[in-house]
């Protein structure tokens, strides 16, 4: 098994991304902590894993909040005894997240505080932790909008994926001789929750989809097997990578018919 072992956290464990890698995860042998704002998703994903056998806990935690992430951190220690994998992952695309003119300050401001300040706060507790560990893998959700323009306006969102992958490359650097690694993964547009409703109609969809030369949305399993891989001693040279996920998005100049 890849992560044999392992203690993971991973946040936003209760929907998408976060809990396909939960369930990936733990079914490559690791121990997982679930946490989201959403108590009774992460503890349905939690209780998926134990039905599989596999090992997991799960915490409330708002990654916006300096107490929560110190808490989630300091669950994983207490309940697994350690901590090796940190999966910064939770964000939200907030439906009124339009161009400058029209996004408010207020959904800028949370956006902000969820997307990029959570990944921060994150690592301000995970990076200790890892530490402890004797070192690790810290994994960081941004998004293919980091590295190209979004068509449909969302300019907080994008402007905090932008952060996360900056962030990452510096506490890559910073970390690296400590044995910790820290590398973005960069979906592209995905069939999940976040995306399909603001995506909330057929017109939009198609507008996103006419960008990716697959011609259809990834899967959030499909960003689980990449996590998988930068969480795994597999990718014991690689660090400070934004780790491009996006059936072909952002290689595309034009897209074949
Ligand atoms: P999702 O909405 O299915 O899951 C997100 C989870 O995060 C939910 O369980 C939610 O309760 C939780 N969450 C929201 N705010 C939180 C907070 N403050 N603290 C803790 N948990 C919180 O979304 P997803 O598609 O799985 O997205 C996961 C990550 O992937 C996000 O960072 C998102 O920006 C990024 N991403 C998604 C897409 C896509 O197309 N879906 C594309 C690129 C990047």
């Amino acid at each position: 098994m890849r992560l044999e072992n392992k203690v993971a956290l991973i946040t936003g464990g209760g929907s998408g991304i976060g809990r396909e890698s939960c369930l990936l995860f733990a079914a490559e042998g690791a121990s997982v902590v679930v946490a989201d704002t959403n108590e009774e998703t992460a503890a349905e994903t939690t209780r998926m894993i134990r039905d599989n056998g596999g090992q997991a806990t799960h915490v409330r935690a708002d990654v916006s909040k300096a107490a929560d992430c110190q808490a989630m951190v300091r669950h994983a220690e207490e309940t697994f005894g350690k901590l090796d994998i940190l999966f910064n992952n939770a964000g939200i695309m907030h439906s009124a997240d339009s161009d400058a003119v029209h996004t408010e300050e207020k959904i800028w401001d949370l956006t902000m505080a969820i997307n990029l300040k959570g990944v921060y706060l994150g690592c301000k507790y995970g990076v200790p932790a890892l530490r402890r560990a004797g070192g690790g893998s810290i994994i960081n959700t941004a998004s293919f909008v980091a590295i190209v323009g979004a068509a449909t306006p969302q300019l907080a969102y994008t402007a905090s994926k932008g952060g996360v992958l900056a962030m990452t490359r510096e506490l890559a650097v910073v970390h690296a001789r400590e044995n910790i690694r820290v590398n973005a993964l960069c979906p592209g547009p995905l069939r999940t929750e976040l995306l399909m409703s603001f995506l909330n109609t057929e017109e939009k969809k198609q507008r996103r989809l006419v960008h990716v030369p697959m011609g259809r949305f990834g899967e959030a399993k499909e960003m689980a097997y990449a996590a998988l891989y930068l969480a795994s001693d597999e990718s014991s040279y690689v660090t400070g990578t934004e780790f491009m996920v996006d059936g072909g998005l952002t290689a595309a100049y034009v897209t074949p018919e």
